[in-house]
């Protein structure tokens, strides 16, 4: 369900004083480089914690828990909490003030370079049954950051993050929907996206220039359709999206899928109008240009 977050001063001050105040002791300022930008607002926050539906039996990964002001919640509702976060003046702080923490575990590293699997392997057990990632992600990355985490196929049940309100609105849009891109089939095809808070650039500190949305992902377990090799799939969609406004053919004709006149003679036989544009396409539709150019490549 959509909540929209009206920001009063009133909200803000628990967050956005502990904010000032952690800067301030260990005199320190964002880096806009590392795409910081620090949640100061609480209902914001209680929001996040909400969608993300944690509790005493998850295992949360956290990527870029800055100075932990959503870190905090997370160790108080959940079984344990490993955050990765690239800047090591950070390490420092939430080390510093998580130490009483025995269900909190940080690693200084680019949350990209990171086996997660692995890491979600090795902490899953009988008392932590299921893993969820929280994050405010730095902007700066947000789609590597989330393309990694459908293709790396993780054993997790949700992702629950903050992102940029134009990325948001591609990320949950329906494939062939007026937002739609690559990414959106990609979403779509791995888990059920949905748009949780609509968030002003007000709730940060310091500001974002653009206003921010907190999206949940949740994770299928069976991807929403079936094709024999997933990797030319998605081959197909980045073709067809390589050149926007541009017609399926020549896309890919141009991704040399194979030659104009096969591609023309694929697509009336599989009833698109040569003339299609590739956003216009369904999930199901790219999964029967994938089954078709697999058979004929066998
Ligand atoms: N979670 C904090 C909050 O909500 O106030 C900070 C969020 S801030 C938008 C993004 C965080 O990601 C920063 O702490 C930044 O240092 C960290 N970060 C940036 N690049 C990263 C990377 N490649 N790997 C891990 N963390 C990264």
């Amino acid at each position: 369900m959509l909540k929209s977050v009206i920001i009063t001063k009133g909200d803000k001050m628990n967050a956005y004083t502990e904010t000032r105040d952690i800067l301030k002791k260990y005199n320190i300022t964002a880096n806009k480089r590392l795409g910081q930008n620090f949640l100061i607002d609480d209902e914001v926050i209680n929001g996040i914690i909400d969608a993300s539906n944690v509790n005493k039996s998850d295992l949360v990964i956290e990527i870029g828990p800055g100075l932990g002001t959503l870190t905090k919640r997370l160790l108080e509702n959940s079984g344990k909490v490993i955050c990765i976060e690239l800047d090591t003046r950070m390490i420092e702080i939430l080390n510093d003030r998580f130490k009483f923490y025995d269900n909190f575990e940080v690693i200084n590293e680019d949350v990209l370079k990171v086996d997660l699997n692995k890491l979600i392997n090795e902490n899953k057990s009988e008392e932590l049954k299921t893993a969820k990632i929280v994050a405010n992600l730095p902007y700066y990355i947000t789609t590597p950051i989330v393309m990694k985490l459908l293709e790396d196929k993780l054993d997790i049940e949700s992702i629950t993050v903050m992102v940029q309100k134009e990325v948001a609105d591609r990320l949950v849009d329906v494939p062939g929907g007026k937002n739609s891109g690559a990414i959106t089939y990609g979403v779509n095809y791995y888990t059920r996206p949905e748009k949780v808070i609509e968030v002003p650039n007000t709730a940060f500190i310091p500001a974002p220039e653009v206003n921010s949305s907190v999206i949940k992902l949740n994770v299928l377990e069976k991807t929403s359709v079936e094709v024999e090799n997933e990797e030319l799939l998605f081959k197909i969609i980045k073709m067809a999206f390589m050149q926007k406004r541009k017609t399926l053919l020549n896309g890919l004709t141009n991704g040399n899928l194979a030659s104009k006149e096969e591609i023309e003679k694929m697509l009336t036989s599989l009833g698109f109008d040569l003339r299609i544009r590739g956003e216009k396409l369904s999930l199901e539709d790219f999964a029967k240009i994938a089954e078709y150019v697999q058979k004929l490549t066998k």
